[in-house]
């Protein structure tokens, strides 16, 4: 599995306990109470409710899978719901099928993760590629080899473990006080406009620093509410973050495309080489896997590329030439220049992948202007709502607990079930919840497991 991505997905858990200490009473959180929130909510479900509500109907196909069909089937009865039917079910494919690949390096489960995801929802995509790496960890576990665990706790301004990255601090907080607030807005806005009371609307802060949000609805009223309005204001939350995530892509695309004449020329004018930032010691997470040809022959952080093959290197663009997996094992000659002014050539084996094992950078004869910096500060916090809207909409979908998935799939899938099996709907609902859990908890418990083994 991808180590980036699932820390990303780790990222979530962090509000999550905050939300469940929120519900418990536990207030460890300060929680700021707003009356004035309240009427505001009101207001939004007011102009924006009719939106909502469709947007819900759709996010409650894609993310309950064929029971949500079974379910709309029997309550719709014109046949315009088969083309909500179609684009749902396309919409569930393309994201399982998006996302299975760059989630886990087990290609064939692309499959496995488009067939669970049409019958439990797309919140499955996360779980069938948490099962796979668990798979590959339990094998290797039996068979002695050092297993790579892919559950690990991440926090926005602290580097991951052998892989260069940092989650930005203003752009993490950020995209998840944003995904958050677009989450619960969602539900508070459907469960407005159901004629539903809200109990409390407000901010959770944490030193003074918004972290999220959130909207309580009256738990008594909300449980005896009609079901159909009450699957919808579970699955408009979930939904509202895909969505979101959706858009972000959207707005970075138009970007990039309309920068573009703008961001060549300026790197044109500027750029003038490239320099070694990280030398990695090893392709693939953990430490396995092939040594990098960089660090064979000891290449350094802070070293200039002034040559490859003989060809002078100003830029990225004059490298490329020479790398990518149409040189997969071949040896490419390298000068390099520290800060001193000494020159080091090197012979250097590329990967299966057709890369050295280095980070590179591009260096300029002056400063980006801050136009320029801007484009790209605009991109990366896009990019991060991006990332963090998905995984808490995706998350969400899980058929886990005290989640909109999970209270949303449970009963759902007794109330299509229990008839068939003769048995009490809510004793059904209560066992389908607990046997999702046990089975995602130990996926989970699987994943976790090299760190103490
Ligand atoms: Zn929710």
């Amino acid at each position: 599995m991808d180590y980036v991505l699932l820390s990303y997905g780790l990222l979530i858990i962090v509000p999550l306990i905050a939300y469940w200490l929120i519900k418990k009473k536990f207030q460890i959180l300060f929680l700021f109470r707003s009356k004035r929130l309240a009427k505001k909510v009101d207001d939004v479900a007011k102009k924006w409710g009719g939106f909502v509500d469709k947007m819900a109907t759709f996010g409650f196909i894609i993310g309950t899978g064929i029971f949500g069909f079974w379910y709309l089937n029997r309550k719709y009865k014109t046949s315009r719901k088969y083309l909500l039917f179609a684009f749902g079910l396309l919409s569930i494919i393309f994201v399982a099928w998006l996302l299975s690949i760059p989630l886990t390096k087990i290609a064939d489960i692309t499959l496995l993760s488009i067939l669970f995801s049409i019958i439990f929802g797309v919140g499955f995509v996360l779980v069938v590629a948490l099962g796979a790496q668990g798979m590959v960890i339990i094998d290797s576990l039996f068979t002695g080899a050092k297993a790579c665990p892919s559950v690990a706790p991440v926090l926005p301004g602290v580097a991951l473990p052998n892989i260069s990255l940092t989650i930005p601090l203003f752009e993490g907080w950020f995209a998840l006080f944003l995904a958050i607030v677009v989450h619960e807005l969602s539900h508070a806005i459907l469960i407005r406009r159901y004629g539903l009371k809200l109990k409390s609307v407000g901010l959770v802060l944490l030193g003074g620093l918004p972290l999220g949000a959130f909207a309580e609805p009256d738990d008594k009223q909300f449980n005896k509410a009609k079901e159909w309005d009450r699957y919808r204001v579970l699955a408009a939350g979930p939904t509202a973050n895909l969505l979101l995530a959706f858009i972000c892509v959207v707005l970075g695309v138009i970007i990039v495309a309309a920068a573009a004449p703008y961001t060549i020329a300026v790197n044109q004018e500027l750029v003038n080489g490239v320099v070694v930032v990280d030398v990695q010691q090893n392709f693939g997470m953990c430490g396995e896997g092939e040594e990098t040809g960089a660090y064979a022959v000891g290449v350094q952080p802070g070293w200039l590329v002034k040559e490859v093959n003989g060809d002078a290197v100003t830029g990225f663009e004059t490298m490329y030439p020479h790398l990518g997996t149409d040189f997969a094992n071949q040896v490419i000659t390298v000068t390099f220049e520290d800060t001193q002014g000494n020159t080091y050539g090197r012979a250097i084996k590329l990967g299966s992948n057709g890369l050295m094992g280095v980070t590179l950078q591009q260096t300029t004869s002056a400063p980006y202007p801050w136009e320029y910096e801007t484009i790209l500060f605009s991109l990366s916090v896009l990019n991060w709502c991006f990332l963090l809207n998905l995984m808490v909409g995706l998350f969400n979908f899980i058929p886990l607990g005290p989640m909109d998935g999970g209270l949303l799939q449970s009963e759902l899938m007794a109330q299509s079930l229990h008839k068939k099996i003769k048995m009490d709907k809510k004793k059904l609902t209560k066992l389908i919840n607990f046997s999702f859990l046990v089975f995602i908890l130990a996926i989970i418990v699987i994943n976790a497991l090299p760190w103490f083994v």
